[in-house]
């Protein structure tokens, strides 16, 4: 354990400039997670190396994680490097990781980590190079402007090639890498890097954690090498910094100083026209250290990024709030966490402003004051307690309970709301209940507690059969959670086969009449009203809009009619899959002075929704995937042939090294068992790898079929 009073004090002079916020990011199982665990090893927070195929390490803290080898759930670690035993206090910096977990059903994570970061260390695997996923989390980072710095990991493995990744990384990821350093040897002989800025040769003097490196010459047969290459990276600095000295400099056949040309590439990282590149081995220990300097030279401090933008409700208007602790608060809430020992915990990024503990805070996400009770640091085994925390730092709060991922906190009297973090659809489904009467509440809280930690897993009460439907992102996803459900809420379920995850959608404009009116004896019901409906563009989502004019229906009853179309939007129209992507409006009705009522109108709200939507023309959407088939030559006929027969669409083929990439995309419901499939065509020597990529129309004969069978379903 470590003194927390020393972490505060260190904190305390820790200025903002020298806090980075980074996150590790990767395809699975290039080394984002041996990565992680050397970078704290070296921060000198763990004292003891995780071991991943051991399945000890220390950020993968939950159980199924450590069984599956797999980081599911980030968590916030704050280190400090150079080590802060060993390094006076005015140079030491504070590096919040966000640890972004490597399995696509987990794509959520790494968009809310993306949203919150500052800089990011792509890890790539040396001898496959740039990879599907790789290219995917590229473009996440690319979407939130997050200046990125390559490391080019498994150096020490058989085939590892350096100069071809450096290829990939140009011509699949279009981005241009600044080759700092050069691997010694390659494989069972990589032994270290040479520093090209520097002329430094680095030597690793075994491979076991904490090994130490001596500095050296460059060794004689790379120095040619170290010239060329040494020259088209300061060239290239010169040039793409937006420092004119430097390029005059340059252009004069003056070489800048050190300290000049690191600061070019500082800029140039930041304005994202070039990447820092390194390369190392982080199983053998090799290469960390550079690494953790680089994250500091040429990523950004809070400072480094523009201001954040927000609207402020109250005077309408967009606005600015600088990371500064004097301006008001604003803070995103980006993770819900249950934590076993302090209960619930959110983590927030602090845009502007102070947190203090014991203050009251704005949610104005949803109106509510909340009491910060404590902030923490956190590391994934150990947490220290705070007081303050500024802008430009990420804490957890304890105590926060109306607060989800996405909302803002912010001052009351100033307030701001700052953009959400959007998230993409769930593509599967499954039907869950109790195993026995006693654990109906115990599961209803079990799911709300976990949907509450992850806008992907959603749940859902099917009208007509009064079952509980879960959705997420892929089977392992939802095997996960209700893993956990057992493990942490100790409630046992039944759970049914899991479907896909369709969605309905209009086809035209059209109009519907929904009337609720019942005459019983004393007060009756009374409500009526005309709705039109319109598609809307993909994604677009929901929009209810009143065009009531006088007196036709009370401004009252709007708001309930909004419900009713809300509620017969989830149930479906077609086959009981949600109705998405389309603009609602009420555009006449009528009322009774005595009868009328809010659950009136809102049960002709849903009436007049349906009726609406059967006369624009129903569509079924299914989630299509990204699939990539990674297969040796002699396989690829049928490998395509198979994926033809399902719907997909080839969209090319690469050649790498011996084998051959299939780039497709294939519906979801055609997917099943492909793992077990794969590996009868071609012997186990083919992989895959598959994500969410959109939803599209089904064909009208399959369409069909899912409608009538969901019909028996229902009328069973
Ligand atoms: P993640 O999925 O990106 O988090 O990858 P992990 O860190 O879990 O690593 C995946 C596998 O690669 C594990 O078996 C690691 O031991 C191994 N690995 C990680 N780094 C290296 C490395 O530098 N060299 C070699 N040869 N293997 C590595």
């Amino acid at each position: 354990m470590v003194d927390s009073d020393n972490y505060t004090k260190k904190k305390d002079v820790i200025p903002t400039s020298r806090v980075r916020n980074i996150g590790i990011i990767a395809h699975i199982d290039a080394g984002k997670t041996t990565t992680t665990e050397r970078f704290l090893f070296y921060t000198g927070k763990t004292y003891k190396i995780g071991d991943i195929d051991a399945g000890t390490t220390q950020m993968d803290w939950m159980e199924q994680e450590k069984e599956r080898g797999i980081t599911i759930q980030s968590a916030a670690t704050t280190c400090f490097w150079p080590p802060y035993d060993k390094t006076p206090p005015d140079k030491i910096n504070r590096i919040n990781i966000i640890d972004t977990p490597g399995h696509v059903d987990f794509t959520a994570e790494v968009e809310r980590s993306l949203r919150v970061l500052d800089g990011a260390v792509m890890v790539f695997d040396a001898e496959e190079g740039v990879q599907s996923q790789s290219e995917t989390v590229w473009r996440q980072a690319d979407k939130y402007n997050v200046p990125r710095i390559c490391f080019i990991n498994k150096m020490d493995k058989l085939g590892a090639d350096f100069m071809m990744t450096i290829g990939m990384i140009k011509d699949r990821l279009g981005a241009e890498p600044a080759i700092m350093a050069l691997p010694i040897g390659a494989e069972k002989d990589f032994k270290g890097i040479i520093l090209l800025l520097e002329r430094k040769a680095l030597i690793w003097e075994g491979d076991e954690t904490g090994a130490k490196f001596h500095e050296t010459e460059v060794p004689s047969d790379m120095k040619e090498e170290v010239e060329t290459q040494r020259a088209i990276l300061i060239e290239r600095i010169c040039e793409l910094s937006s420092n004119d000295s430097l390029l005059e400099k340059h252009l004069e056949g003056e070489e800048p100083s050190l300290g000049e040309i690191k600061k070019g590439l500082r800029g140039a990282t930041i304005s994202y026209k070039l990447v820092p590149t390194y390369c190392g081995s982080s199983l053998r220990n090799k290469g960390v250290q550079p690494l953790l300097d680089a994250v500091i030279d040429f990523l950004p401090s809070p400072l480094d990024i523009p201001p954040v933008t927000g609207y402020n409700p109250k005077l309408e208007r967009d606005e600015k709030r600088a990371p500064k602790a004097d301006e008001p608060l604003a803070a995103l809430a980006f993770k819900v966490q249950t934590d076993p020992h302090v209960g619930r915990l959110t983590y927030v990024r602090l845009y502007s402003g102070t947190l203090t503990s014991g203050s009251y805070v704005y949610n104005i996400s949803n109106g509510k004051k909340e009491r910060v009770g404590r902030l923490l640091l956190m590391h994934a085994n150990n947490r220290e307690e705070i007081k303050e925390a500024v802008a430009g730092e990420i804490v957890a709060i304890v105590g926060l309970k109306d607060t989800s991922t996405g909302d803002t906190l912010a001052s009351e009297t100033k307030p701001i709301i700052l953009e959400t973090i959007t998230f993409p659809d769930p593509v599967i489904s499954l039907a869950i209940e109790p195993k026995t009467r006693a654990d109906q509440e115990k599961l209803g809280y079990a799911l709300k507690r976990l949907a509450e930690e992850d806008p992907t897993f959603q749940i859902k009460s099917d009208r007509e059969t009064g079952q509980t439907i879960i959705s997420g992102m892929g089977e392992l996803h939802l095997e996960i959670l209700i893993d956990r459900m057992k493990r942490e809420f100790r409630v046992e379920a039944n759970t049914g086969q899991p479907q896909v995850a369709y969605k309905e959608t209009i086809k035209e404009i059209a109009t519907g009449e929904g009337k609720y009116i019942r005459q019983s004896g004393g007060r009756g019901q009374y409500g009526h009203c005309l709705l039109r409906v319109e598609p809307q563009e993909k994604g677009q989502g929901f929009e209810f809009v009143s065009e009531i004019k006088g007196a036709a229906i009370p401004r009252e009853y709007i708001p309930a009619i909004g419900k009713g179309v809300k509620e017969a939007m989830e149930n479906g129209v077609l086959a009981g899959f949600p109705l998405i992507d389309m603009k609602v409006f009420v555009y006449d009705g009528s009322y009774h002075e005595v009868d009328s009522s809010e659950i009136a109108f809102k049960i002709a709200g849903s009436i007049a929704l349906q009726d609406a939507a059967k006369n624009a023309g129903l569509a079924l959407l299914e989630p299509i995937m990204k699939v990539e088939v990674t297969t040796p030559d002699d396989y690829l006929g049928e490998v395509i042939g198979d994926l033809s027969s399902k719907r997909a669409r080839i969209l090319g083929t690469e050649t790498r090294a011996k084998t051959k990439v299939i780039n497709s995309l294939v519906p979801l419901a055609e997917m099943g068992r492909y793992a077990t499939r794969l590996r009868t065509l071609t012997t186990g020597r083919a992989s895959f790898y598959m994500e969410p990529s959109h939803y599209e129309e089904v064909p009208s004969n399959i369409t069909e079929q899912i409608v009538s069978k969901n019909k028996k379903e229902e009328s069973k």
